[in-house]
This record gives structure tokens, sequence and C-alpha cells, in this order.
């Protein structure tokens, strides 16, 4: 079947996307015929003889791509949640065209000429606001591309970036494929003493998805499967054998990732002093909140020294409870499992009846009602991928003649056709400017608890903290107002763009804001006293390890790219066990080679390298941020406004630690974290 390029509906951009036309077959002639309008409009912009001006230049680049991400987005957001073995192959065979147009810009050398011209003209040198951040950011975009190396050095990027992309492709497949090799089956029931029931059943699966006979049960290094034997076998040799496979994947044999994390970070260190930079970390970092990988490293430094003493006091606590005077490694989350059901006889799945989908869906638009005056609304009769999707308008009254400031779309349950894990997506940027108001659109999509036997979809609290977090991200693109696209909502430095989402979910940890939605779903009363005073008290046990965790692995991923030495360090699992050791609440085994799997900082040529501790540093954020809302009220509309006004609207349209201190009045204060999590000192 052919498709007419006239009635491709890939080609022509409309608000309410027409998601019942499109069709797997309209996917590569569409891209194939943007990608080439695209290359037509970079030829117009670098080919044109007039002055250069912002309108002929800047604007059009920022426009460029426009109505190809269009086609783009829609295309790898059906293929997330209503995927067939067509749009996969189609998807598949536009997306290296697409990412490689994208990675030539900035070593476009006419492109970079016309930008570098552009800059030097009395109209670019007046420019003030968002559009002099874009000529900035623009230029030292294709600085750090290498636009201003010679020929060799241009051809040098380019060949590690090759390199850079099979070696890290090759370094997850490594961490999966061993984790694949492990298996550890069980045939005599009395081993299994300690194991819930989900997890025995989990195991009994797995077994007989590998045609073994009953009984036998399977446990693998697949994270459901490993977390629940370290938590709950009772047997500790077994929990040892599985430990000790976990951390050692991806060290040995034909699965051995050292060499090529070696690689990976020799490459990362010569591609960073090429251009200019002491180290990987301040070329990552340069366009970030933390700028350079010492302020980051003070950062997370700080934060040690203020959690070591609780830290401390917790493994105490946790041997004392124990009844032993050390702990192993694969002992901690065992005794610690032990540990929390004792002190808080607390029982998340009570919680479940007290929060029906459909009432916190509603108690959220709710709460960003008071605080944002906006209006959620849902809108029937409009095109979806599925019948499940839900469709909403987000208003703002105040406007008069453009109140429409976004639309999204909302799916919220696992289906086979459906990625796992929760996320929002862009599908359209809008913006404003003098002339023009054009409204954003999105999705938000989970993987939640969907109804079964005649009850609604009765969620977690965790579920819950889900749907606040996403929604915080799509609050942040669509209440956008920014003139620049390539600035606008979630285009922001990645530790500044988990402001918006983790700063919801305080919400649904506030006896206020949980009375607006927390009703259960048959009688309709509100969540006991006992049970909120259980579910707050248990939110912050153990804090400190869970902090020193994330701290240590922040810690190690900024030392490999600014001080380890292979000459003078020596071997790399060495020098990362030596680390984590400092962070860890029993004494790690000899052989521990954890950073060889570590998939999140190598698995991506633009990955996380460098950038764990962005994770700490929002929180330090939006616990800080947080606390002007606690102190005027967590529905006050004023600390609202200035929040929407200083954060959610101004997408990159300013310094974000400017925007941060235009709605705080100041810098963030790590302390507020640290109160949060119960981690202040002398408590
Ligand atoms: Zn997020």
């Amino acid at each position: 079947m052919t498709f007419a390029t006239a009635a491709n509906p890939l080609l022509e951009k409309q608000f309410q996307i027409p998601f019942d036309q499109i069709r797997a077959g309209h996917v590569e002639p569409a891209v194939d015929k943007l990608l080439g309008e695209a290359r037509e409009r970079l030829d117009q912009v670098t080919s044109d003889a007039a002055p250069r001006t912002f309108a002929n230049t800047m604007e059009r680049l920022d426009r460029l791509t426009e109505r190809l991400e269009y086609a783009m987005h829609i295309t790898r957001n059906l293929e997330a949640t209503a995927t067939t073995p067509e749009l996969r192959a189609a998807n598949n065979a536009v997306q290296p065209k697409v990412s490689e147009f994208y990675s030539s810009l900035p070593l476009n050398e006419a492109l970079w000429r016309a930008v570098q011209s552009y800059s030097l003209t009395e109209e670019a040198k007046a420019l003030t606001g968002v559009r002099k951040r874009f000529l900035e950011k623009t230029i030292d975009n294709f600085r750090r591309h290498g636009a201003e190396l010679d020929a060799a050095g241009k051809q040098r990027i380019a060949e590690m970036d090759v390199e850079l992309t099979r070696l890290t492709l090759r370094f997850s497949e490594n961490v999966l494929d061993s984790t694949n090799q492990f298996e550890l089956v069980i045939t005599d029931e009395s081993k299994l003493a300690g194991l819930p029931e989900s997890a025995r059943a989990m195991a009994r699966a797995s077994a007989a998805s590998k045609g073994l006979e009953a009984p036998a049960w399977r446990f693998t290094l697949q994270g459901p499967s490993y977390l629940a034997v370290l938590t709950y076998l009772d047997d500790a040799t077994i929990r040892r054998q599985v430990y000790e496979a976990f951390v050692n994947r991806a060290t040995e044999e034909k699965y051995d990732n050292l060499p090529v994390l070696q690689r990976i970070l020799e490459l990362w260190r010569e591609k960073a002093n090429l251009l200019g930079y002491r180290d990987f970390a301040d070329l990552v970092l340069e366009d970030r909140m933390a700028h350079s990988g010492a302020r980051a490293q003070e950062f997370l430094a700080d934060l040690e020294q203020k959690t070591r003493a609780h830290f401390e006091r917790e493994n105490a606590e946790l041997k004392a409870f124990a009844g032993k005077t050390d702990l192993q490694p694969w002992d901690t989350a065992y005794y610690a499992e032990k540990q929390r059901a004792a002190l808080y006889d607390f029982d998340e799945e009570a919680l479940r009846p007290y929060f029906p989908l459909h009432s916190v869906v509603n108690g959220m638009f709710d709460i960003v009602q008071r605080l944002y005056g906006i209006r959620v609304v849902e809108k029937t009769g409009v095109p979806v991928w599925d019948p499940e999707v839900k469709y909403y308008e987000i208003h703002d009254d105040r406007l008069a003649g453009a109140s429409l400031l976004g639309a999204f779309y909302a799916d919220w349950y696992p289906r086979e056709n459906k990625r796992s894990g929760a996320w929002m997506d862009v599908l359209i940027t809008g913006g404003v400017s003098a002339e023009r108001h054009e409204p954003h659109a999105a999705m938000i999509c989970g993987n939640l608890t969907p109804p079964v036997d005649g009850h609604p979809s009765l969620l977690t609290h965790r579920e819950v903290q889900t749907i606040f977090h996403e929604f915080g991200h799509l609050l942040h693109h669509c209440l956008s107002r920014v003139e620049v696209r390539g600035l606008a909502g979630v285009n922001v430095a990645w530790d500044f763009v988990e402001l918006p989402s983790q700063i919801m979910e305080n919400w649904t940890w506030e006896r206020e804001a949980l009375d607006l939605f927390a009703h259960h779903y048959q009688t309709g009363a509100l969540i006991p006293q006992d049970l909120f005073e259980k579910m707050r008290a248990a939110r912050n046990f153990r804090a400190a390890n869970a902090q020193m965790r994330q701290l240590g692995f922040a810690i190690a991923d900024l030392a490999l790219h600014r001080e380890y030495s292979r000459e003078r360090d020596g071997d790399l699992l060495t020098y990362v066990r030596a680390i984590l050791q400092r962070f860890s609440p029993a004494r790690l085994p000899e052989r521990y080679g954890m950073i060889a799997s570590f998939t999140h900082l190598f698995a991506s040529p633009v990955g996380y390298g460098a950038g764990y501790y962005s994770y700490k540093w929002s929180e330090v954020l939006d616990a800080d941020a947080f606390t002007r809302f606690r102190a005027s009220g967590v529905f006050s509309r004023d600390v609202g406004s200035r929040f929407r006004e200083n954060i959610l609207s101004r997408g990159d349209s300013e310094d974000p630690a400017e925007l941060y201190r235009k709605f705080m009045g100041r810098d963030p204060d790590p302390n507020a974290l640290l109160e949060r999590s119960g981690l202040l000192a002398g408590r």
C-alpha cells in the first residue's frame, strides 16, 4: 500500500493530531520529505546574501526542523504506546537518518559562519533577554562540538564519536548478556524460606518459561528477582552467591567491560582536552547549573559531610537490631527490611483503597488550579491512539482570547503494545511572541495498576507520586511562554529539569493536599490519622543510607573524569571500589565490579557520564523550593504565581540559577533536603 504525500497526515501540522488516520506506512515517506525540506531550509539560511539579521539567521535556525519534529514526536510516541511490527520497523528506519542530520548541524561550516557573522552585527550586539541567550548558547554549542577546530581536529572528533557510539553500545550489550548468563535454580522448597509468595510465583513462572520441571524456582539478576532474594531470603549463603554475581557482572571473559570502560574514559578525556577543557566533566557541565566539575564535587562533598554522622548512626542501629557485630553486604537489605517491619508496622498496600486513579488525577488538577490559576478540562470526541487514552485542555481564563495554554493526552494503564515505565513527552512546542500565541501539546504515560474484578484502579503511594512527578514535567512544557522554541519548556539543563517534576511529589505527602483526593473508593473516608503517620514515619527510614548510596555513585562518577589516572591509581575496579567503600554500610568484597555494569553512566555516548550528581542537585532544589510553599500554605496562590512566573513559564530563557533566585530570593540551601529526609544535625 502506498500513500500519496498529499494525504500523509504527518506532513500537515495540526493541533488536534489525527491519531486515527496515522499509519506506519506514512512514517518513512513523511520523514524523507521533511528531512529534504530541512536541508533546503538550511541551504536558504546559509546562502542568504542579505545582511545577517536575527530573523533571517537565528529565527530560521530555531524553526528549521519544526515540521520534522512534529512527525518524529508523533512517530516516537506511537511507537512507545501503540506499537506494531510495521511501526517499529518504520521508526528504526528513520531514527538514524534523523539523528545523523541533527549531529551534522554543529559541524556545518557554512552555518557556523552564518551564525558568527550575525554575531558581529550591531543588531546582535544590542540583543537582550532570551534572544541574546539564544545567540550565546548557539555559539557555545557549536564550540563544544568542535566548530572552531581545524580540519584535523574536526576529523578526530568525528572518529571519536564513531568509536564512542560503538563502545557504549558494546558496554550495554555486555551488561545485558552477562546479566542473562546467570541463573540460580532451586528445587528444594525449604531453601525459599523468608521469600514472599509474589517472589516465589515469579521464580516459578521463570522456571516454567525455561521448560524446567516443577518443583523448580529460577532466580536471575534482573531487578525484581535480585531485590527479592537480597531483601527476603533467609539463607545467607544463597544471598551471598546472588550478590557476588550481581556486583561482578560484565567483569569477566567475553563480557568484560573493563577494557571498554577504560577506552570510553580515555576518549571522553581526549575529546574534552581537544576542545580546550580540563576534563570531560568540565566539558559537559559547562552548560549546566553546576557549570564545572569542581563545583559539582564541592556540592557532593558538602552533602557527604552533613550526612555521614546519620549514616553511621543508622548502621550502628541496624547492627544492634540484627544482634551482630559485623554485617556483610548481602545482609544489609535483609536485616533492614526486618527492622523496618518491626519499627513501623506499615503495610503499603493498606493505602491503595484511598488512591483510586480517577480521584487522584482530579485532585491533582484541583491542586494546580489553586496554585497556578489554571483549569484542566477533559474533552471527548478527540482522536486518540487507544480507547483508554483521555484528552485534556489546560486553560488560563485571565488570558482573554487566548486562554488555551496547551493540551495533553493521558495514557495510564499497561498494554502489550506499550513500553514500560512512566514518562512525559512533547508533541508540539507552541510559543508566544508579540505576534503569535500557539498552544503546546504533550502526552503523559504510565503503567499503573489497572482496574480489576470490578474495582477501579487503586494505586500505591509510589504510583501517586509518579503521576504527580510526570504532571510536573507536563506543566513545565505546557505553561512555557518562551519566544525561542529551542529554549522553551523542558529544554533546560539536566540538573534543573527535575525541579518542576520532583516538587510536585511533595504534595502527595501533605495532609491538606491528600484530603483533596485520597478518598476511600467505597466509603469516601479520608486516610485515617494513624495510617498517615505511619506512612510519614516510614518515609525517612534509613534515609542517610539511601542518600550516601547516591552520593557514592555521583562522587565516583566525577572522580573517574577528574582524578583517576591509570598509571598512578592502577586498576579501575579497585579504584572505584575504594571510593564506594566510604558509602557502603558493610565492608565490600575484594572483588567488587559494580562500575562495570553501570549502564546509566556508560551506555550512551551522550548519557549521564559526569551527570549523576544531577539527581541530588535537583532534589536540593525541589526540597528547598517547597519550603516556600509550606511557609505560606501548600495552596498559596501567591507562591504558586511566583513559581509559575519564574520557573514553569520560563524554560531555559534565562540562566536557571537566576530563575531560581528570582523565585526564592536567594541561592538554594541544601539544608532543606536534609531536613525533609530527617538528616539535619542535632536530630
Ligand atoms: Zn522526571
